[in-house]
């Protein structure tokens, strides 16, 4: 038997790539379209380290810096948040 060679989707995103999330409001919970990205807390200089969640087979997941809930909301685009305007852009270039 021949071994077929199995090429899996792997995910070649750059750091930048991952969209990123804040939340100025303190928020307790915010709706997102994706299961990965990252938390960033608030808006710099006040932002805690932009760190990487994966909520894996779970539809949330808990930032431990800023306790906001992220809880996964398929018919959310990529950059859509409920409620709106927790979208961080950091390549705003005002
Ligand atoms: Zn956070």
């Amino acid at each position: 038997m021949q071994d077929r060679e199995v090429s899996p989707t792997v995910q070649t995103m750059s750091d930048d790539d991952y969209v990123k999330f804040k939340n100025d409001l303190g928020l307790a919970e915010i709706g997102i379209g994706v299961k990965d990205f990252k938390c960033i807390g608030v808006s710099p200089p006040d932002d805690h380290p932009h760190i990487y969640h994966n909520m894996g087979d779970q539809d949330f997941i808990h930032c431990l810096y800023c306790n906001t809930k992220y809880i996964f909301r398929p018919y959310l685009g990529r950059s859509d948040t409920e409620p709106l305007g927790n979208l961080f852009e950091d390549n705003a270039t005002d």
